[in-house]
C-alpha cells in the first residue's frame, strides 16, 4: 500500500504557497466540479466505485487556499494535473460510511453508500486520488485514482432548479466562508416555517466566539426545496415519510442520530447555492442531529429543547471535525480514538503529538492533568489537559472543563482558537 508521507504533502503545500494567484488562474475554470462514486465494504475494507462527473455552478472555495493544511478526517482526496503532475487541490472529510464500518452490521453484512466531493473544475485533464485512514495504524493510504478528461462528453451539465435566499451576507463568495442550509420535511405551504429556522439558525451561531466576530466573512444561504411530506421519518416508531433528503431518525440503531444515507441528492439541492459546508434543518420537534467533517450537519428545526445550541455543536463537527469533549460513563475503549495514536480533532489529545495542538497556550507551573477544583467557575480555570473525553473516561484529554463540544455551554479557548485558525484558512 502507498503511504503518503508527511514531507510530500509538505512539498505540495509549499508549492501552493509560492505562487497563490497564479495557480487557480493557470488551473481552474472558476466552476465547480463534482466526483460521484459509491463508498462500499465492510468493517476492514472500503472501495470506491465511481459513478459521474457533474460540472456544477461558481466555485465558492477560496482562490488561494486550495491545499487543506489541516490533517484532519478519515478521508483525504487529491487533484493532480497530469500535465505538470502538481497537486493543485486537496481537501480532508469524513463519511457515515466510516461511521457505519465500527457497527456490529458492518461484520457481517457488505453495504454501499452514495458520496461525492466537490473541487475547483481543473481546466485539463487531472487524475483524481482517494485516501483513507488505516483503521489501526491511523496512516494514509491510497484508496482508489481515476483519469479524468476536464472535457469529456460524459461529464453533465447541472441545472439549477431551486430557489436560493439569502439568509446572511457578509463578505464576497471567495473570501468568505458559505455556508448553505437545505429543508428536509417541509412541504410548500411551510416554505415560511424553513425561512424562520435558517434566521434562528444564523442567530444561534452567530451567537458563539469566535463566529460572532467573523460575520463579516460568512455568508448564509438557504435553498428552498420542499418535501412531499411533512416531518421527518422515524423508523423506531414505524413512521416513514417521503421527504426530498430521506433523513431519518435511528441512524445505525441510535434513536437521536438523525441522518440521510442519500449524500448525492444532498448534493443537488445544496449546488442550488455557492456553498462550502451543508447544514440540513429537518421539520421536527424531536431532539436530534448529527455533524460529520466536510460532510453535512443536521438538526431538527423545532424550537423545543436547545435547538440553537445543537445547531452549533453539530456544525463544530461538520465544519471542521471537532471532536466530541463529553465521557461516556464506564467507556474504557474506542474504536475511534485507538490507544497510542493522537486523535486527529483539534480539540482531543493522548500527548502523542500535543506539541501541534494546544501544549503552547498552557500556562508554566498548571498541573498536567489538570483537575478543576470542586465548585470553582471559569474565572478560576486555565487551559491544560483536563482527563475525559471522545467518550472514553480515561486517557484522553481536553484543554478546558466545559465547552460546546461537551455540554452545549460557549466554546472553549482551545476550539475557539482551532476555529479561528479554520476560518483564516478558508477565508483567504
Ligand atoms: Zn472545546
Amino acid at each position: 500500500m502507498f503511504v503518503i508521507s508527511v514531507f510530500a504533502m509538505s512539498q505540495a503545500s509549499i508549492a501552493q504557497e509560492k505562487d497563490d494567484a497564479l495557480l487557480f488562474a493557470n488551473y481552474f475554470t472558476g466552476n465547480s466540479m463534482r466526483y460521484d462514486f459509491h463508498h462500499a465494504g465492510n468493517s476492514e475494507n472500503e472501495y470506491y466505485y465511481f459513478d459521474k462527473v457533474v460540472r456544477e455552478g461558481e466555485w465558492a472555495g477560496s482562490k488561494v487556499s486550495l491545499i487543506n493544511p489541516f490533517d484532519y478526517g478519515e478521508q483525504m482526496f487529491w487533484i493532480i494535473d497530469s500535465a505538470t503532475g502538481t497537486v493543485i487541490y486537496k481537501n480532508n472529510y469524513c463519511t457515515l460510511f466510516n461511521e457505519w464500518q465500527t457497527t456490529p452490521e458492518a461484520k457481517h453484512t457488505p453495504r454501499s453508500f452514495p458520496e461525492s466531493v466537490i473541487f475547483p473544475e481543473p481546466k485539463s485533464c487531472f487524475t483524481i486520488e482517494f485516501f483513507a485512514r488505516n483503521k489501526k495504524s491511523k496512516e494514509w493510504e491510497k484508496k482508489h485514482s481515476q483519469a479524468i478528461n476536464a472535457n469529456d462528453y460524459n461529464i453533465r451539465p447541472f441545472a439549477n432548479k431551486h430557489e436560493n435566499i439569502d439568509i446572511h451576507i457578509g463578505g464576497n463568495v471567495a473570501n468568505s466562508l458559505d455556508i448553505v442550509l437545505l429543508p428536509d420535511g417541509f412541504t410548500a405551504e411551510e416554505k415560511e416555517k424553513f425561512i424562520e429556522s435558517c434566521r434562528m439558525w444564523s442567530d444561534a451561531l452567530f451567537s458563539y466566539s469566535p463566529f460572532t466576530q467573523n460575520k463579516h466573512r460568512i455568508n448564509i444561504r438557504a435553498v428552498w426545496a420542499p418535501s412531499e411530506e411533512s416531518g421527518i421519518s422515524i423508523p423506531g416508531n414505524r413512521e416513514w415519510k417521503k421527504t426530498l433528503l430521506d433523513t431519518r431518525f435511528y441512524t445505525f440503531g441510535s434513536e437521536r442520530y438523525q441522518m440521510t444515507e442519500e449524500f448525492q441528492k444532498v448534493r443537488d439541492v445544496a449546488a442550488n447555492a455557492p456553498y462550502e459546508t451543508i447544514f440540513i434543518l429537518t421539520n421536527s420537534d424531536k431532539y436530534g442531529g448529527g455533524g460529520i467533517y466536510n460532510f453535512y450537519g443536521l438538526g431538527s428545526a423545532g424550537k423545543t429543547g436547545r435547538t440553537g445550541e445543537v445547531y452549533v455543536h453539530e456544525f463544530g463537527h461538520s465544519l471542521m471535525g471537532l471532536g466530541d469533549e463529553y465521557v461516556e460513563t464506564g467507556n474504557t475503549v474506542s474504536a475511534l480514538y485507538p490507544e497510542g495514536k493522537e486523535p486527529w480533532e483539534a480539540n482531543l489529545t493522548r500527548f502523542v503529538n500535543f506539541n501541534g495542538k494546544w501544549e503552547k497556550r498552557i500556562e508554566e507551573g498548571t498541573p498536567i492533568p489538570t483537575v478543576a477544583a470542586p465548585g470553582s467557575t471559569e474565572k478560576e480555570w486555565k487551559i491544560g489537559a483536563y482527563e475525559g473525553g471522545g467518550y472514553l473516561e480515561k486517557g484522553i484529554y481536553r484543554g478546558w472543563p466545559e465547552c460546546m463540544m461537551k455540554a452545549l455551554t460557549d466554546f472553549c479557548p482551545v476550539c475557539q482558537d482551532a476555529i479561528s485558525r479554520y476560518l483564516d484558512y478558508l477565508c483567504k
